[in-house]
């Protein structure tokens, strides 16, 4: 799987969100350099557009992403 293509500019990735940086690497590892399509800010940004991606969405809340694609 390759990294997710928003890796450079994703505020999540370059460490603007998390204040645990063990569960951010944990995370990093799992959706940005894993399994992106199944990250909620993915998600939602593919769906709806990048400013669409709320700036506390973390990548494992996928209800959330849900809800708000669903809502549009
Ligand atoms: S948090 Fe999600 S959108 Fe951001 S780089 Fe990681 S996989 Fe991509």
């Amino acid at each position: 799987m390759p990294n997710c293509p928003s890796l450079s500019s994703c505020p999540f990735f370059n460490d603007k969100m998390c204040s645990r940086p063990a569960l951010a690497e944990m995370y990093k590892k799992r959706y940005c350099k894993g399994n992106y399509e199944i990250c909620a800010r993915f998600k939602v940004s593919k769906a709806l557009g990048k400013e669409h991606v709320p700036n506390d969405l973390f990548p494992n809340q996928s209800d959330k992403a849900e809800n708000l694609i669903n809502r549009k």
